[in-house]
């Protein structure tokens, strides 16, 4: 017998929960692509995103995923034969790496290893070391999605500037934009790239490059007419901004999930929101972790993600958690991914990015409660107390004005 008959969650880093009114927005008749609604929609879309990245510099919005982001931005960004750092702490890191390579790009790396945070004086040392300076972008990802690792942006900024060298910084907001707090220009980052169905609540489809005046300037000629961030982000006419046909649709789903966003919620509020539910499920892992095997892979608080939790389990015990969830209760969760040390089957992941309250994260949280009962996998007690608990305290110190102080010291404009 299966208790799965209501409404499905998702809670895996993308696709996200699909808010109805995103779906609904997308259901129409084809527009006009030549004048008209969807012409100033895509306006408003593209100013909206320079809002959301904190940014005043540019943005290139491609039918693709984020993937493709990573080749859209490395083939604006360096030359085969030219040389990137990439900062890894985590699965994905790698993965743009590795996009790189197959690209002819020549890849230098500094491994953090899968469990924490960035270590900026390694940042320095390494790029103080290129004498010649033959790096021309230091890239890293800000929600490493398979550890679950957060990178302070700021501190990596700040070791590029300690080293005095004047490679570009590009950061993968895949995974955190309109999650983790992210400010574009305030911190110094010259090349961002995100996609639209995490944070940003839109079906797969759409993926986007921010750059600075410095990243223009000092990109490189782009050899792919496709991947050109030039004339998509400073068009001359509609069809340049899409190198084609537009993805109508797509952008009235984005449309509505930016008015949710942006002039609904607020963008510190969307920040607030998700830093709350991160704190809920650390608590809850916590709790479980008193006994038995789970545990959070990021020990240290400060270097976690706000919009992915990362849990090991005991030996096998995570697949099986994942699929009594998924079959038995209609929860889905994330995968635990390629790790060096760990079989995959030992992780597993909880998403708590974008269309997200407090009934859909405390009843997933409590739903793994349940498997772990049912399945007779060993636990403490008391973690979807302890999730509840940081909410209601959040709460409180909202109404005691905290959340509206927060809310100034990120002074959104
Ligand atoms: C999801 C993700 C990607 C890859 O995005 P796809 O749309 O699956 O290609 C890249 N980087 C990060 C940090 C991600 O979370």
């Amino acid at each position: 017998m299966s208790f799965s008959y209501g409404r499905a969650i998702r809670a895996i880093p993308g696709p996200s929960m699909i808010p109805d009114r995103v779906l609904n927005a997308m259901h129409q008749a084809a527009p006009n692509i030549y004048e008209g609604e969807l012409v100033e929609l895509t306006g408003t879309v593209r100013s909206d995103l320079r809002r959301v990245a904190r940014t005043e510099g540019a943005v290139a919005i491609y039918i693709g995923n984020g993937h493709a982001m990573w080749e859209a931005s490395l083939a604006n960004m360096a030359r085969p034969g030219e040389r990137i750092l990439v900062l890894l702490t985590g699965r994905f890191g790698r993965g743009w790496a590795e996009t790189a390579r197959r690209l002819g790009i020549e890849v230098e790396t500094i491994d953090f290893g899968f469990r924490g945070a960035v270590e900026p004086g390694r940042i320095e040392d390494h790029l103080r070391a290129d004498a010649d300076r033959r790096i021309r972008a230091v890239l890293t990802t800000q929600t490493d999605t398979a550890s679950s690792a957060l990178t302070d942006i700021r501190a990596v900024r700040a070791a590029i500037d300690a080293a005095g060298h004047p490679a570009l910084l590009a950061v993968d907001c895949v995974a955190s934009l309109a999650a983790d707090r992210f400010e574009m220009d305030a911190w110094g980052v010259d090349v961002m790239i995100s996609a639209c169905q995490k944070g940003l609540m839109t079906p797969p489809g759409l993926g986007f490059t921010f750059q600075s005046d410095k990243a223009m300037a000092e990109g490189v000629p782009c050899p792919s007419p496709y991947w050109d961030w030039r004339p998509r982000s400073k068009p001359g006419l509609f069809y340049e901004l899409f190198h084609g046909t537009a993805p109508t649709h797509h952008l009235f789903g984005l449309r509505e999930a930016l008015d949710m966003i942006l002039l609904e919620e607020g963008l510190g509020n969307v920040w607030a929101r998700h830093a709350v539910f991160a704190r809920a499920v650390a608590a809850a892992v916590e709790a479980w972790g008193r006994a038995g095997a789970l545990e959070l892979n990021i020990p240290a608080a400060p270097a976690r993600s706000y919009a992915v939790t990362t849990i090991r389990t005991g030996p096998g015990e995570a697949g099986r958690i994942r699929a009594w969830c998924e079959e038995i209760a209609g929860v889905t969760l994330g995968i635990g991914l390629e790790t060096p040390g760990v079989d995959p089957s030992s992780m597993f992941r909880i998403a708590h990015m974008g269309h997200l309250n407090p009934p859909t994260l405390l009843g997933t949280l409590a739903t793994v409660e349940t498997a772990l009962d049912a399945l007779g996998i060993a636990h403490g007690p008391g973690a979807v107390e302890a999730a509840s608990r940081v909410i209601a305290a959040a709460d409180r110190e909202r109404a005691r004005g905290g959340a509206e102080s927060v809310e100034r010291r990120i002074a959104i404009g």
